[in-house]
């Protein structure tokens, strides 16, 4: 029963804190802009005409609702607990990321913007963003760094197809925080016309909450869907975390349900040692501030952000969303890490096993199940988020398996 007194679903306040997390931590110039923002989504959020235009992309553009799956041959194979994937693969554009863009881009046309900006790191919130900008014939500009524009050629390419302009960010490590903090740059500079659409559950208030409820429409859909499928919740929902957004997504529909156990799974890279080898921002990271909001960060110890490593270009952001941070210290949600051997054995079961090709990320989230199913008993209900597909990782994956991709590289 959910106890309207101890409620986990109200954050955040109006500071844009949950606990000692989140907030907005920004220049006086970026703060009419964020203000503003927030005012037009407060509007939104109960306004049915936002809704009624979010649902009938997210059923025709996007190809919503994602199916649940039952996963019969990895149940048997791990023999003991039921496993559950909630296919988010299956949108358009591959992964959970558009969810998110629609929403945003929808509100940047109600404020009669006409330039999107974004930050990319592997390039998918790039590709989305990009996507949604050429459905609407909104000018589109992707910030990425000038080391990740190297690494996923790709995703550059789609993002040009699709009519934005990438500019490779050469500050910093060329990263993905370099990417936002330049991101952020422009956003002051082209105040008018221009509106930043931030990929996760990152950024000042009320980015956060904002990315948050639009992934929610995961947890929503999975809700009904286990109804369906076996008459009651699951006990136990897992999901990769980069920023955080798709697993909030999943987690937060099921925050008052106290009796569904949730399971965050960080990157843990070579694993989670001394030389920061890994992006676990919360089993191996502690609170500071990052674009805007107080959270968990990968920093050394004076303080410098490092940059982490993951196998998984998604997952390697030095943060981590501050409702994460807030859940992880109440104890609401658990945190692990798993390193990038143990996703690279979980992506390969999943090809032979289930005939998905899974995107790295989600992989590390699979990897989980994998320890922790064959100990629990065959009725206990495991819902994983297979938040990405995995074409965009193949060239990584045959690189890590020493597979010769030869002429087809
Ligand atoms: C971007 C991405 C992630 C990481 O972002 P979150 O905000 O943590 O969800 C994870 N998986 C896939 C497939 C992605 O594209």
């Amino acid at each position: 029963m959910n106890d309207l007194f101890n409620s986990f679903m109200t954050g955040p306040d109006e500071q844009g804190r949950f606990g000692d997390f989140g907030g907005r931590f920004v220049s006086e110039t970026l703060m009419p802009l964020i203000l503003s923002l927030e005012a037009e989504y407060e509007k939104a959020k109960t306004d049915d005409s936002f809704w009624a235009e979010m649902n009938d992309l997210w059923t025709n553009y996007v190809g919503r609702p994602s199916p649940l799956y039952h996963c019969e041959r990895l149940t048997e194979h791990l023999g003991g607990a039921k496993i559950y994937m909630k296919r988010d693969e299956l949108n358009h554009t591959g992964a959970h990321k558009i969810n998110n863009v629609l929403g945003q881009i929808i509100l940047a046309r109600r404020m009669g913007k006409t330039r999107i900006i974004a930050e990319t790191g592997a390039g998918q919130h790039g590709v989305a963003t990009a996507t949604v900008c050429a459905k609407f014939g909104l000018k589109c500009v992707v910030y990425m760094g000038a080391h990740d524009v190297e690494r996923q050629a790709p995703n550059v390419f789609r993002m040009r197809l699709l009519g934005a302009e990438v500019i490779p960010v050469t500050s910093g490590r060329g990263t993905l925080k370099d990417a936002m903090n330049d991101a952020l740059r422009d956003w002051v500079t082209n105040v008018r016309d221009t509106f930043y659409c931030i990929g996760t559950v990152a950024g000042p208030h009320p980015y956060p909450a904002m990315v948050r409820d639009f992934q929610s429409i995961i947890g929503k859909e999975v809700r009904d869907q286990m109804m369906l499928a076996e008459g009651r919740f699951p006990d136990t929902l897992i999901a990769a975390i980069g920023g955080g957004s798709n697993a909030m997504g999943l987690f937060f529909p099921f925050l008052d349900d106290k009796e569904v156990n949730i399971i965050g799974v960080e990157a843990g890279g070579k694993g989670v040692n001394a030389k920061m080898e890994h992006c676990a921002s919360l089993t191996g990271g502690r609170p500071g501030v990052l674009h805007g909001n107080r959270t968990y960060l990968l920093q050394d110890d004076d303080g410098q952000i490092l940059e982490g490593y993951s196998i998984s270009a998604g997952l390697d952001y030095p943060g981590i969303g501050p409702e994460h941070s807030w859940l992880h210290d109440i104890g609401r949600a658990q945190y692990v890490s798993i390193t990038d051997v143990e996703a690279l054995e979980a992506f390969q079961l999943c090809c032979t096993l289930e005939g998905i090709i899974p995107a790295l990320e989600p992989s590390h989230a699979l990897a989980h199940v994998m320890k922790i199913a064959p100990e629990l008993p065959a009725d206990h209900i495991i819902c994983m988020n297979m938040c990405g597909r995995g074409d965009k990782d193949i060239f990584t994956v045959a690189k890590a398996l020493n597979f010769e991709m030869g002429e087809f590289a």
